[in-house]
């Protein structure tokens, strides 16, 4: 089967650009089903809808593969000056523990070891307050670490200063997701917005105390991946994936993360389903498409879609995910291991679009790829502009403020096209020019331990 790539590439760019649908998926979503926490009744009725909607545009054997998440969820988070009863702005990081905790409140800077140390004999029983920014000019270390320094020094709880301005507040973890385990905190650990970090440093200075509580849950709770494919017409049982989580942070409708990348997949399908079916040019090898679950606890879903799909039989020859592609345009693929390298570049040259395939450096695991880059799995990320500071719409993420608007129609638009045509042609390397992946995930466990504590670099 010979394809005319001319056609095809016309045929694909034409279609994710007149025929889009992304505007009815990001408004159903977004704006109809909004929060996407998974577990929730909004997963459900999103992973409906994509299935859905993967059958109704012609994709084969569309399913929602069912696995038991570890989740959690919170009711109440209160902080209190002591002496005037003052609010301070509050939100538990993910997979916070309950507590109540009141203790004097002491400055700890950026939480670098020196500064711990400055502060030990203040800190026992006390409540530290830590920028999560890097103190300029040293060593960046993880938060997770310096969370744990805090903890050794006695702390009863922690409260991290936001980076961003303005009163926002986002989510974060309390631990370095390359470590096993399932993100427990070295100390209960909340976040304040930058502004009222300011006065809780000041209210440090004058020796004041600080009431904590939250009040939150861990349990199980069923949780769903989606899949669906295009069969291969040359080499059916050989396959790609392109995937993307579907679910978000607790209370946040999620545009930039990531019903972005979500219906980017969608769209990447829907093109080149409707190839197959209007123009009779399919792909050589199988493209499968997943949408994860509960990419926001710990890359649960993804690790569940691995754990069943991959055992020494049968992996995919490269697994691409999304995340977070409002941040900015397509600029190519980031590879976790450099095998394919060539391969990939090869394919980008011949779209002729300028697109970059790059190789990580350190393992990456802040998404969706790590857990098939931890079993020793060929996967990628894409690269792409990211415009924080300078496009005000591009830097959000785990926050309310995600909201639909956060998502870049037009350039959402190009991602879909660019991702068919590549994949699509990944999908007609033959067998025998597709170069073997030697990776073991034992020699990936000894990069992370020589990694461990680094911080990765994502540009
Ligand atoms: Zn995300």
């Amino acid at each position: 089967m010979a394809l005319d790539w001319k056609v095809v590439d016309r045929w694909l760019m034409g279609e994710a650009f007149t025929g889009s649908r992304i505007r009815e998926h990001l408004a159903e979503l977004c704006d109809e089903i909004g929060p996407r926490w998974s577990s929730s009744a909004g997963e459900r009725k999103a992973v409906a809808y994509i299935r859905d909607q993967m059958e109704s545009e012609g994709l084969d054997n569309p399913a929602l593969e069912e696995y038991q998440l570890e989740t959690w969820s919170w009711e109440s988070a209160k902080a209190r000056v002591v002496e005037d009863n003052t609010h301070i702005d509050l939100l538990p990081l993910n997979r916070c523990p309950p507590f109540v905790a009141e203790g004097k409140i002491v400055d700890v800077g950026y939480g670098t070891p020196r500064q711990v140390e400055m502060a030990k004999q203040d800190l026992s029983d006390a409540v530290a307050v830590m920028h999560l920014a890097f103190e300029p000019f040293t060593t960046p270390v993880h938060h997770a670490i310096r969370l744990q320094a805090l903890a050794q020094a006695g702390a009863v709880a922690a409260i991290l200063i936001e980076k961003k301005v303005g009163r926002r507040m986002e989510y974060h973890s309390a631990s370095d997701w390359r470590d096993p385990g399932l993100a427990e905190h070295p100390l209960p650990t909340v976040v304040t917005s930058q502004e009222h970090g300011t006065l809780l440093r000041q209210l440090a200075n004058r020796q004041k105390s600080i009431k904590l509580s939250v009040h939150s849950k861990f349990y199980n709770a069923p949780s769903w991946n989606t899949t669906s494919e295009i069969t291969g017409e040359l080499w059916p049982n050989e396959h790609l994936v392109l995937g993307g989580h579907h679910d978000t942070v607790l209370g946040v409708s999620g545009g930039n993360d990531n019903a972005s990348g979500t219906i980017a997949v969608m769209e990447a399908a829907r093109a080149l389903s409707r190839l197959r079916s209007e123009t009779a040019q399919g792909p050589g090898r199988t493209i499968r498409f997943v949408t994860y679950s509960a990419e926001e606890q710990k890359l649960q879903g993804s690790s569940a879609y691995v754990a069943v799909h991959y055992g020494p039989e049968n992996p995919p020859r490269l697994a691409i995910n999304l995340d977070e592609l409002s941040t900015g345009p397509i600029k190519g693929v980031v590879l976790g291991f450099p095998h394919l390298r060539e391969l990939v570049q090869r394919q980008l040259d011949s779209m002729n679009d300028g697109l970059a395939c790059h190789v990580m450096a350190q393992i990456d695991p802040s998404s969706d790829h790590f857990p098939f880059l931890r079993a020793g799995l060929d996967a990628a990320f894409l690269w792409r502009w990211r415009f924080h500071g300078r496009h005000a719409d591009s830097e959000f993420h785990h926050e309310a403020g995600d909201t639909s608007d956060k998502l870049n129609v037009r350039e959402l638009k190009e991602y879909a096209g660019q991702l068919a045509r590549l994949l699509l042609r990944l999908s007609h390397v033959p067998p025998l020019e597709w170069p073997d992946n030697s990776v073991t995930p034992a020699q990936v466990a000894e990069r992370l331990e020589a990694e461990r504590g680094e911080i990765v670099r994502v540009f």
